[in-house]
Parts: structure tokens; sequence; C-alpha cells
């Protein structure tokens, strides 16, 4: 890196040489003081302390923690500017810098893993006519190792209404669970894993395609939903072993702390994208990567 210091310019950060001069001032108003702007004479062009920082051209880089928390912690995006007294569109350009950066960080990781848990959940978009499913992939360790965010067809008596309002819609449930299994990266490399899932049936193939000298634990519900529910008000389910905890722990962590996901919300997705964006920002939080 050319700046060494943050207060002192050795080099021009877009061509490393030294021929430069000053060349003017401009204000910074959060910090109420004045940047010395330079010149290169070999590139002719101009830059400042700031050129290199990771909050170059940030107005208010002071919410950037602020604005990351609230989001990881069930706050929507229009709250968050509500409490932080600041532009909706000032927390949107955060949360669109901040998932940027999460996601980053987190393909630059190497995850040292012996299990593997995959599942899907559903949320929508902006309508129940408009469901996504997120594949979601957990290690045995609670570290999230990976999502995708795919569209699916709506199901039930919706599907007709889905159809003639919004016209098909593709499946792509198969698609992004292969695509996430491809995305993990195991080391070291060739090490052998134990795959989890549920006991949905593409599961199966799509594990042989992308890992077939693993082994692939496929785990049937034991008990009916009936049963469940009748567990739960006993108090007994919490005492049934659950295969996929660290998985289904994670999803139902996913649906409290992240706004968009909470269920019976006026708050939904809007953009389809923006979903998976925000998952990286929780994933974020969840591995602990050093995001600001
Ligand atoms: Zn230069």
């Amino acid at each position: 890196m050319t700046l060494k210091d943050a207060s002192r310019i050795y080099s021009c950060p877009h061509c490393c040489k030294k021929q430069f001069k000053k060349k003017g001032f401009y204000y910074r108003k959060i910090s109420k003081t004045y940047i010395p702007r330079y010149f290169c004479k070999i590139c002719k062009k101009y830059f400042s302390t700031r050129t290199l920082s990771k909050t170059y051209r940030q107005k208010r880089p002071d919410l950037n923690l602020q604005v990351f928390n609230y989001l990881t912690s069930g706050v929507s995006l229009r709250r968050t500017a509500k409490k932080l007294k600041c532009n909706y569109h000032t927390v949107y350009r955060k949360f669109l810098w901040l998932s940027a950066r999460a996601q980053t960080l987190h393909l630059s990781q190497n995850f040292y893993i012996n299990e593997l848990q995959i599942d899907e959940m559903e949320s929508i978009e902006h309508t129940k006519l408009k469901p996504l499913t997120i594949a979601l992939a957990v290690s045995d360790e609670y570290e999230i190792l990976g999502v995708r965010v795919g569209t699916i067809p709506a199901k039930g008596f919706l599907s007709e209404i889905s159809r003639k309002k919004y016209g098909p819609r593709n499946d792509e449930s198969r698609k992004i669970v292969k695509d996430l299994l491809k995305s993990i990266k195991v080391h070291p490399k060739g090490q052998s894993i134990l795959i989890k899932s549920d006991s949905k049936p593409s599961y199966k193939n799509v594990v042989r395609q992308v890992f077939p000298h693993n082994t692939h634990e496929v785990h049937v519900a034991s008990v009916n939903k009936e049963k469940r529910r009748e567990m739960k008000y006993l108090n007994s389910e919490k005492k049934v072993y659950d295969p996929i905890f660290a998985l289904n722990q994670r999803m139902a962590k996913f649906r409290d702390h992240i706004k968009r996901l909470t269920r019976r919300s006026w708050c939904t997705t809007k953009i389809k994208e923006n979903l998976e964006k925000h998952i990286y920002l929780y994933i974020a939080d969840n591995n602990k990567y050093h995001l600001i």
C-alpha cells in the first residue's frame, strides 16, 4: 500500500509514483476538517489521504457499525433510519456496502469442517404468490458456510392465482442447492466430510454429483406433524435428538434476527437479490468477520 499513515502521503495511489504536488483542499463535514488534495504529475490524477480508505466517499462513516448492528438484530431498514435520525437511502446504501464487504470476506474464508448440514427454508418476495427458497449450509460448529436464494412456484390453492397474476414461476430449488454445494471449498483439499440433510429426493443426486466420495446421511422426521405439535405442548419436543440441530437453530435465528424473514410481518423482501445480501450481513455477524 502506498499510504502507510493516514495523515501522510508517500506516493500516488493510482500509479505509485512520488512525483506529485499539493493542489487545494476540500472540507470534510463529518470530521469538520480540511483535507488536502494532491495532483500526480505522472498520471495527471487527483487524490487525498482518503482515497485508499475503506470508507472513501462516505459522508456518514460513523453510522456503519450501528447500521450493521441494527440490521442483524431484527430491525428493518426504515426503522434503522428512524432510530439513527438519518435518511432511508443512507441506510440502504450502507446496507449494500456492508453486504458487499461481507460477501467478499466470506468468499475469502477457509473452512475446516468435518460435517456439513444442508436444508432449505422458505420466504416470500413481496407477496405469498411469489415464494422464495433459501438454501443454507451450516457446519456442526454452527458456522454458516454459504447461502443461495432462488424462486419457487406458489403451492396449494395459491398456485392458480399466482399463475394468473404473475405468470409461470421457475423452480430454482435444485439449481441453487447444487450451486451452494459447489461453492463450498473443503480444507484440507480432498478431506472426506459427512453431509447431513433431510429426505428431500433431489438432495441425493445433487450431493452425489458434487461430493461423490463423501458419506451422505439422510434424516427422516421420526414423528409426524400432529405428533410433533402435541409434543410441543407437552414440552417434550426438545428432548428428541435432532441430527441437523445446528442448521435448524441457525434458521430459527434468521427468523428472529433478520426482520424481513420474520413470520406474520408486513416487512417483506421486495427485491430478491437483497434477501441474499441481507443474509450475508448476518453471516458476517454469525461467523465473526471483522467487517468494519
Ligand atoms: Zn499517479
